[in-house]
């Protein structure tokens, strides 16, 4: 892979349709993407608190199992975090049960929500720069990269490309990342290579999952029906 790093002094600005210059095509990558599913908008929540909130249940589970943790909390009125705070962890526990792991990601959430709630809330937290805020996430219990990175994306809309396993799946069998590439190589290599637009790192994130559960399975590849064919390499 070489490097596809901007010029000294360049701003990587261009829009995404100027900016087919990169090594692994990943402008042209992702108009294919949006030309076969579309805009995909995400995160799928109402509103910050919500997104966190599934972030952290999403964690080892299917989105369906999250939903369904969501409308019970949405039933009780419990999708923010000083109403978390409020209730009592078993009731938490039992309202998030479909998302599986229910005991630890109760705790989590309510370490989360005291977190939050301690430090100001989600206005507070807005005014901290992205590296800072991104080593605060990390710093909570059972927040790794992934969740960190698609909290800063789709809660705070830092331009912070989130990486995850249908992400590295596609990059590998692709040869756009080496074989024992890990989460930080991924990320620097989608970072260098695309200009830092929110909008673009949303709707990418998004539609790798699109690929990922419909054509690039784990043991199945579905290459001929794949909008991704024209950009495997030999
Ligand atoms: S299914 Fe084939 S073409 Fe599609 S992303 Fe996976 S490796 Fe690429």
């Amino acid at each position: 892979m070489t490097d596809c790093k901007k010029k000294d002094g360049e701003a990587n600005t261009a829009s995404p349709s100027l900016s087919k210059v990169c090594n692994n095509n990943l402008i042209a990558v992702y108009e294919s993407l949006t030309t076969a599913f579309g805009p995909q908008n995400w995160w799928p929540a109402e509103g910050p608190e919500e997104m966190i909130i599934g972030a952290l249940l999403t964690q080892n589970t299917t989105w369906n199992n999250v939903e369904k943790a969501l409308t019970n909390l949405r039933l009780k009125n419990l999708l923010s975090f000083s109403a978390i705070l409020d209730t009592p962890l078993t009731e938490i526990e039992s309202l998030i049960k479909p998302s599986g792991y229910f005991r630890q990601k109760s705790r989590r959430l309510k370490n989360l929500a005291e977190a939050i709630v301690n430090t100001g809330g989600l206005q507070t937290l807005e005014t901290i720069a992205t590296a800072k805020l991104r080593e605060w996430l990390l710093d909570l219990h059972g927040v790794g990269p992934e969740t960190a990175d698609s909290i800063l994306l789709y809660a705070f809309e830092r331009p912070i490309f989130v990486i995850d396993t249908y992400t590295l799946r596609i990059s590998k069998r692709h040869k756009w990342l080496p074989e024992n590439a890990g989460y930080i190589e991924a990320q620097k290599m989608f970072t260098q290579e695309l200009p830092a637009e929110v909008s673009l790192f949303n709707d990418f994130h998004a539609l790798f999952v699109q690929i990922g559960k419909n054509f690039c399975r784990p043991n199945q590849q579905k290459c001929n029906d794949c909008p991704l064919k024209p950009f495997l390499r030999p």
